[in-house]
This record gives structure tokens, C-alpha cells and sequence, in this order.
């Protein structure tokens, strides 16, 4: 049992895998690796000058690793159902339960569809937390918008989903701020000059 199983490993999936780790919770992503980042080059995302796709999603990946998320490449989500107390993601392997599920698969919206989430048109429909019309259930990325397909879109509805669960778990709105001297805490202090 996981608290957060985040099916999809792009921006969305591992944005939300990231606030999830970092701030305590368990969370599991299955990813197949099927993301189009390998196929951007990225000018357009804040804070990156120039980067490969694929080079960004790398540093992405090892960010997560960093905070303990368990990430499983090359699984892939078959299923997922709502349990008594959340959710199974079936593989061809081992069950993933959880007491949340994060649906990150970019377009692909067959999986919110078999659970039964509403849908706005074509797109699964959201609110602005990314919370589906199943409750515990969020959608990102892609599957949620008509057009809007851009890395830190996906990140940042990663990322609302996940502060969306924590602040469910801590039963109050739950703001993932740091400040400098955390980084001096963890880096020693860095002089700026
Ligand atoms: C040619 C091209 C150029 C682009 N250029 C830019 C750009 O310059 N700037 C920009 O911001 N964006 C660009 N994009 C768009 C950007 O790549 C996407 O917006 C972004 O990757 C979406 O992130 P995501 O996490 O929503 O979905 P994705 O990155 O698509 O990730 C979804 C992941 O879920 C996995 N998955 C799907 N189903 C399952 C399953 N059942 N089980 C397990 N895993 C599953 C997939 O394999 C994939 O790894 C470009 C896209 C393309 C195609």
C-alpha cells in the first residue's frame, strides 16, 4: 500500500511524484517511457534557457529519485479500479494499492475512463486541483486539455494534484515553501559573490 500511485512518468506524473516524495507521503509512479518529451527541445520552459527533452526529463527523474519516490520505468498501468480504501493500478506484475491515484498518461485517457471519471467533451473533466469527479483521483496533463500541451503545464498540474492530496492528508491548506537557509541546511552556506 502506497498513498499516492501517479500512473505516467512525464512532467505531470513525475512533478507530482516530486511534491508528493518530498513533503512525506509514499507515492509509486509506473511509467512506460513513452513521453514526448524525448521528442521536445525546450525554450520555453521558465527558468531553462536551452534544454533537450530528453536531458531535462533525466534531471527530472533524478530529482525524484532524490526524495524517494519509487519509480518503476517500463511498467505499465493495465487497470485501475477504486477499492475500500482507495485504489488498485494493475500491472502485468504485482498490484499497486493506494490511497490516491494520479493519472498522468498525457493524451491518453482510456484508464480515466474505465474508472469511471466525468468527462468534458472529449477531455476528462477537473477542478481546479485536478481532482476528478472520483474523489482521490486526480487527472494531469494532456488527457485534461483540448490544446495547452506544454511541459510546464503538465508539471504544474502535476504538482496541484499532489498539494492538493497533501493538504487532504494534513487536513489544511499545505503551501511546499522553502527558503534560503533550508538549502544552506542541507548544502552548507553558500556565499552569493
Ligand atoms: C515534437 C514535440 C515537440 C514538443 N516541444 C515542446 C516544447 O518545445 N515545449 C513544451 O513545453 N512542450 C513541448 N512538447 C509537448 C510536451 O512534450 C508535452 O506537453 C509533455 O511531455 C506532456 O507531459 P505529460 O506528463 O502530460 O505527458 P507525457 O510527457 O506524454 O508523459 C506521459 C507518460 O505516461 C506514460 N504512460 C501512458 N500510459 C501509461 C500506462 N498505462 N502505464 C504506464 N505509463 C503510461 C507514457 O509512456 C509517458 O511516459 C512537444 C511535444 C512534441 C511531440
Amino acid at each position: 500500500m502506497t498513498d499516492v500511485a501517479i500512473v505516467g512518468g512525464g512532467p505531470a506524473g513525475l512533478t507530482a511524484a516530486l511534491f508528493a516524495a518530498k513533503n512525506g507521503l509514499d507515492a509509486t509512479v509506473l511509467d512506460t517511457d513513452g513521453t514526448w518529451m524525448h521528442k521536445a527541445h525546450l525554450f520555453n520552459y521558465p527558468g531553462i534557457g536551452s534544454q533537450d527533452g530528453s536531458v531535462f526529463l533525466e534531471t527530472l527523474r533524478d530529482q525524484v529519485d532524490a526524495f524517494g519516490a519509487d519509480r518503476q520505468q517500463g511498467v505499465e498501468a493495465t487497470a485501475v479500479t477504486e477499492t475500500d480504501d482507495g485504489f488498485r493500478v494493475d500491472t502485468d506484475d504485482e498490484a499497486v494499492e493506494a490511497s490516491y491515484l494520479v493519472l498522468a498518461t498525457g493524451a491518453k485517457r482510456t484508464l480515466a475512463e474505465e474508472l469511471g471519471c466525468a468527462f468534458d467533451g472529449d477531455v476528462v473533466d477537473v477542478d481546479v486541483t485536478m481532482e476528478t469527479s472520483v474523489e482521490g483521483a486526480y487527472a494531469t496533463g494532456a488527457m485534461v486539455r483540448a490544446e495547452e500541451w506544454q511541459a510546464v503545464i503538465s508539471a504544474g498540474d502535476g504538482a496541484a494534484a499532489a498539494l492538493n492530496v497533501l493538504s487532504k492528508e494534513k487536513g489544511e491548506h499545505y503551501h511546499d515553501f522553502d527558503v534560503p537557509a533550508d538549502a544552506d541546511e542541507v548544502f552548507g552556506a553558500m556565499a552569493d559573490e
